[in-house]
């Protein structure tokens, strides 16, 4: 088990390095292969099996740094985690220079927009924000390759199914999807069915 056998470019390998991620965690075994080759993933994992890096990795590893609209969207339940994925991303993406922002609610506009306006690959918001953002014009989504939905069920609870689909209305429908959940109620299978393209399932 080693970072090295899936390809991944010198800069991704010498970040994980650096960040003294020696092998890779079960969770990230599954998905890594999975999104490198393109396809959409359902994890039902919980936090704490590094489930941020096991699409951070691979969809790091898929950006091109020299397009200057996001190619990925992160969409997370709460503040907390928006930060927390920022920075893990940040981390990952450092030595192939992707830059990545955070944008989250009750907070003032002026510095995202300020974040956004700069060319950024990866975007991770919270949803009602993010449809701000797009409303805005502030983030430009039709470069968006890659939906990430981070602790889906969680954000369901939090009533944010409509916003999801908004946003889901908003980005190219040619894209990979990758949806994580620590449990998979109906709400979470109905996202699945309605908005996932033969999706790989995967249960850690
Ligand atoms: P997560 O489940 O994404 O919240 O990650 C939990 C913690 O594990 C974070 O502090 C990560 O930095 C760390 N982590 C993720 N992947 C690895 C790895 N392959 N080796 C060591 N630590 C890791």
């Amino acid at each position: 088990k080693s970072f090295k056998y899936y390809g991944l470019s010198p800069e991704i390998l010498e970040s994980l390095r650096k960040l003294e991620y020696k092998e890779p965690t079960k969770v990230q075994v599954q998905v890594i292969p999975q999104v490198l080759e393109g396809r959409d993933v359902i994890v039902r994992s919980q936090t704490g099996s590094g489930k941020t890096a096991s699409f951070g990795i691979p969809v790091c590893e898929k950006i091109k740094t020299e397009f200057k609209d996001p190619q990925a969207l992160i969409l997370t339940p709460t503040r907390e985690l928006c930060v927390q994925v920022k920075e893990d991303i940040s981390n990952i993406g450092r030595l192939k220079r992707i830059r990545c922002a955070a944008v989250f609610g009750k907070q003032p506009y002026d510095e995202q927009t300020r974040e956004l306006k700069q060319r950024v690959h990866i975007i991770a918001g919270t949803p009602g924000r993010v449809i701000d953002h797009i409303e805005r014009g502030n983030i430009i989504t039709g470069s968006i390759k890659y939906l990430i939905i981070d602790e889906a069920d969680k954000m369901l609870n939090m009533g944010f199914i409509g916003q999801i689909e908004t946003i889901i209305s908003l980005i190219p429908k040619e894209r990979i999807t990758l949806l994580f959940s620590a449990t998979l109620p109906d709400k979470v299978r109905y996202l699945c069915d309605k908005y996932m393209h033969k999706p790989v399932s995967i249960e850690i």
